[in-house]
């Protein structure tokens, strides 16, 4: 017997199968907070902005 779980997104509150760990926020400081779960759209979203941070400075 299954039992289908459903997680929330921290993100944007979706409740989604699956969810991602966001482990570095903005920096490594972030190791003091709580990990942030994503859903596959706020994941990809924050990488990319991620890189996108990085590429500008
Ligand atoms: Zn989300």
């Amino acid at each position: 017997m299954t039992t289908p779980k459903k997680l929330r997104c921290d993100t944007c509150g979706a409740l989604v199968d699956n969810l991602r760990r966001d482990v570095v926020d903005d920096d490594y400081n972030a190791l003091n907070k709580p990990a942030l779960w994503n859903c596959e759209t706020c994941y990809e979203d924050k990488r990319a902005k991620r890189q996108q941070a990085r590429g500008d400075a």
